[in-house]
């Protein structure tokens, strides 16, 4: 079962009054656009402006939302209110124009975390590429022929193109340049014609405007691909590129999911980086065998930021009674 229709089950079944069990809470999100975005429709559930606002105005009830210089000192301590931290991932340019204009108007901060290999448009992250693949494809009236063999199917439906392409790995970039060659799409000339991230002016402006910008990966893999020397190698050259343009330095989120990174990974990074504070995964409403681990809420469910929290708050006190709310790192 989806786990929206989940939810909506649990919900509606439940009547609850629980409180929020830990001291802060910090949501996620990618993008907010009312538009069409062909490089994030396939692969990221966005929500539309009004959905955006409509969450804020539900957190904004529950949480206090705080700056990072007062987050990161302050969100262990018990208060009326738990503290909240706005963030936000991949350094997409609906944050400039959308997202930014509505956090000035309520008075809430936000991190954006960005990866230098797309800054400015240079390139695109893959599952965005992806995501551009699913829209080409859907222009065409019946799957081309080769593009079965090239994606190692023997036949099927364009659903079962999809799910393939869906996943493909990091590690296997080749597949797509092949499939959008065969599929006639140049991510080169989409690049060309459509601002898809933020370049270092807009970042500059809205560090200016008061909001954090930091690390997010040099080029968004998947962690649990990568050996250890190379998760720090990724992701210690995002940092230093937020050293050399006086961004944030003192904080990291991980790109997709932290699962499957292990122990030795954040020792050998907080130690590597004595400024680094906190890292972020996106596990939900979780804590963390390496206390620096913070876990944030994933905002793109397909549920409004109400439902998703009492979901949140439901399933942390059910996996609570089984020991299976804190992630141990080995
Ligand atoms: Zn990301």
């Amino acid at each position: 079962m989806p786990k929206r229709l989940i939810a909506e089950k649990i919900i509606n079944l439940t009547p609850l009054k629980a409180s929020y069990p830990l001291n802060y809470m910090i949501p996620v999100y990618h993008s907010v656009s009312d538009e069409h975005i062909p490089h994030i429709k396939h692969i990221i559930n966005y929500k539309s402006r009004q959905q955006f606002e409509k969450d804020i105005d539900y957190m904004s009830k529950k949480f206090h939302f705080a700056d990072w210089d007062f987050f990161k000192e302050n969100h262990n301590k018990t208060a009326t209110k738990p503290l909240a931290l706005m963030t936000f991932d991949d350094g997409f340019y609906e944050f400039k124009d959308i997202v930014l204009p509505i956090l000035e108007r309520k008075g809430i901060y936000a991190i954006n975390f960005i990866n230098p290999a797309f800054t400015g448009d240079q390139d695109l992250m893959f599952r965005c590429k992806i995501s551009l693949l699913i829209e080409r494809l859907n222009e065409f009236s019946s799957v081309p022929e080769p593009l079965f063999k090239l994606l190692n199917l023997k036949n099927g439906s364009k659903t079962d193109i999809i799910r393939k392409l869906k996943s493909i790995s990091y590690n296997h970039q080749d597949l797509i340049n092949e499939t959008a060659a065969l599929l006639e799409f140049n991510f080169s000339d989409y690049l060309k014609n459509n601002k898809v991230y933020l370049d270092l002016e807009d970042l500059n402006y809205i560090k200016n405007k008061g909001f954090g910008i930091a690390a997010h990966s040099w080029d968004h893999p998947y962690y649990n691909e990568l050996p250890v020397n190379e998760q720090i190698k990724n992701t210690t050259l995002s940092i230093e590129y937020m050293k050399e343009n006086n961004f944030l330095d003192d904080t990291f989120a991980f790109p997709f999911t932290d699962f499957g990174v292990k122990n030795e990974f954040f020792v050998k990074l907080f130690h590597g980086n004595n400024n680094l504070k906190y890292t972020f995964g996106c596990a939900g409403l979780k804590l963390d065998s390496y206390p620096e681990n913070l876990q944030r809420i994933p905002m793109e469910n397909g549920l409004s930021a109400e439902d998703e929290l009492k979901f949140q708050c439901l399933y942390f006190k059910l996996k609570k009674y089984i020991n299976k709310n804190t992630i141990i790192r080995k």
